[in-house]
């Protein structure tokens, strides 16, 4: 794709101290011709994933304000920053998933755009474990799935009964058998009843499944900057939200599925009502509260 215009030759800053520019710079570049230039300030004030500093705000806040970090100390007009968050499914607990965000600041036309994406194909997963479990079937299984060493643990020993972590002791980004071996009997040796807490290190740089989300949602982000408001020409244009009503094929009533989408600015108050994008303009009678009650 040819880069659209407002974003050619300018520098846009990119706070992260993992690593994330490795999947953001190209759809950056090829997308808008734009260059990324990382800040590698300390975002772990606004709170980390391990827990050692509890996170005050909801995520796109906290991704709002670590773009804002990144604007403060390099004086650039434009920013980016990204955050995760991990957790059960709001519906269906067993399951884990990832909330991935990225917000960019464009100072120049007072534009802050929100790009988010859930994640099901997350590795988010911990449990506890004691020293002779390791070479068991269940543990290895686990591993397995944590997709373990490809994707890096956090280790610390298991307090119960204990709010927080009452050692201090933390031992994260374990990529090999060895270092897990080691982390695993550090804990132990510190935790009142032998035990370890494994979990996944879900920062950027330890997880691969999780910058391969950040990847796609970099595109995504991308392709609303290069879309200019029809009214105002601002970069952004895009969905704003999914409208439910899709009528049923063989009585008209109005269905849950969505019929039509809301597109807007991010800055002039200017919408269109969009068709849905795959052209659909009837619901099949299943999905239908008449005829199939
Ligand atoms: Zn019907
Ligand atoms: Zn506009």
């Amino acid at each position: 794709m040819a880069p659209a215009a407002p974003y050619a030759g300018r520098r846009v800053c990119l706070t992260t101290l993992h690593g994330k520019e490795k999947v953001l710079a190209r759809p950056f570049f090829h997308g808008l011709g734009a260059q990324l230039q990382v800040c590698g300030c300390d975002t772990d004030q606004l709170g980390t994933f391990s827990g050692e500093i509890e996170r005050a705000d909801d995520p796109i806040t906290t991704c709002r304000r670590k773009a804002e970090l990144g604007l403060a100390a390099t004086g650039l007009p434009l920013g980016l920053a990204s955050e995760g968050s991990f957790g059960p499914h709001p519906v269906v607990p067993l399951l884990p998933v990832g909330q991935e965000v990225l917000v960019f600041l464009d100072r120049e036309r007072q534009l802050t755009l929100v790009e988010q994406r859930l994640e099901l194909r997350t590795t988010f997963a911990s449990r506890v474990v004691a020293p002779s479990d390791l070479q068991g079937p269940e543990v290895l299984r686990w591993l397995h799935q944590v997709q373990f060493p490809s994707h890096a643990l956090i280790a610390r020993p298991h307090a119960p009964g204990q709010p927080g972590n009452p050692s201090g002791l933390c031992i994260k980004a374990i990529r090999t058998e060895p270092a897990l071996e080691a982390a695993i009997a550090r804990c132990a040796a510190l935790s009142a009843d032998g035990r370890v807490r494994l979990e996944t290190d879900m920062r950027a740089h330890c997880n691969p499944t999780r910058m391969a989300s950040i990847r796609s949602l970099g595109f995504q982000l991308v392709r609303r900057l290069r879309r200019l408001c029809p009214a105002c020409a601002t970069p952004g244009w895009g969905r704003l939200e999914a409208i439910p009503g899709l009528p049923c094929r063989c009585c008209g009533t109005s269905t849950a599925l969505v019929a039509r989408e809301r597109w807007g600015c991010a800055t002039c108050s200017h919408t269109e009502l969009r068709p849905r994008r795959d052209g659909r303009t009837v619901a099949d009678p299943m999905h239908c509260p008449w005829c199939n009650p």
